[in-house]
């Protein structure tokens, strides 16, 4: 059985930027139907429930057609969400490190352009989504954006940095006003998650 992963802080701590109530509901509310939605997607094929979510999520086409969309959507919001709640925070280092800046600067020119096209792609995002920072099996680093819940993963690329664009993570606090959220996200970013997902080598 899939299980809601700790929070690793409160539902306060990245106040003002993300507000409690939505941090609360969209944990506690959005987060576990994800899990509970793939556990009984699961049920109906035991035989995948002893896979993680890396493995469900890398080779969809292998999924019992019936469960398909089910496991993308549900695995898939599970490793997001998990994925998402770690690179956040306001204890964490401030800024990429030399190794990462080296490896942003290398594609992008400077940390501002990279900034520029995460913002752009949250922001350009129709519908629900996420804006990536990813990198692949080759080592490249790319920002694009998913539409639901479909996981960089499903791509053969890693996540190094998110941002959930669904109504859902800002509504409560932004209303319709998207692009203040994306621009309150860059003030909780965890750095020190980040850049150990870069260092991590293997897809
Ligand atoms: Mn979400």
């Amino acid at each position: 059985m899939h299980e809601l992963p700790k929070l690793p802080y409160s539902f306060d701590a990245l106040e003002p930027f993300i507000d409690a109530q939505t941090m609360e509901i969209h944990y506690s509310k959005h987060h576990q139907a994800y899990v509970n939605n793939l556990n009984a997607a699961l049920e109906k094929h035991p035989e995948f429930k002893e896979k993680s979510l890396e493995e469900l999520l890398a080779n969809t086409a292998s999924l019992p057609e019936d469960i398909r969309q089910a496991v993308i959507n549900n695995a898939g919001g599970h490793y997001n969400h998990t994925f998402f709640w770690h690179t956040l925070g306001k204890d964490g280092a401030k800024e990429p490190s030399n190794e990462l800046k080296d490896a942003i600067n290398d594609i992008f020119g400077n940390f501002e352009t990279f900034k520029q096209q995460f913002t752009e792609a949250a922001t350009k995002r129709f519908g629900s989504g996420w804006a990536w920072l990813t990198i692949d099996k080759d080592g490249k680093l790319e920002v694009w954006s998913s539409a639901n819940q479909d996981a960089p993963i499903m791509q053969g690329k890693r996540p190094i940095l998110g941002l959930d664009v669904w109504e859902h993570a800002y509504y409560l606090k932004y209303q319709n006003r998207r692009p203040e959220y994306i621009e309150a996200f860059w003030n909780v970013v965890n750095w020190d998650e980040v850049n150990r997902h870069f260092l991590r080598k293997e897809i």
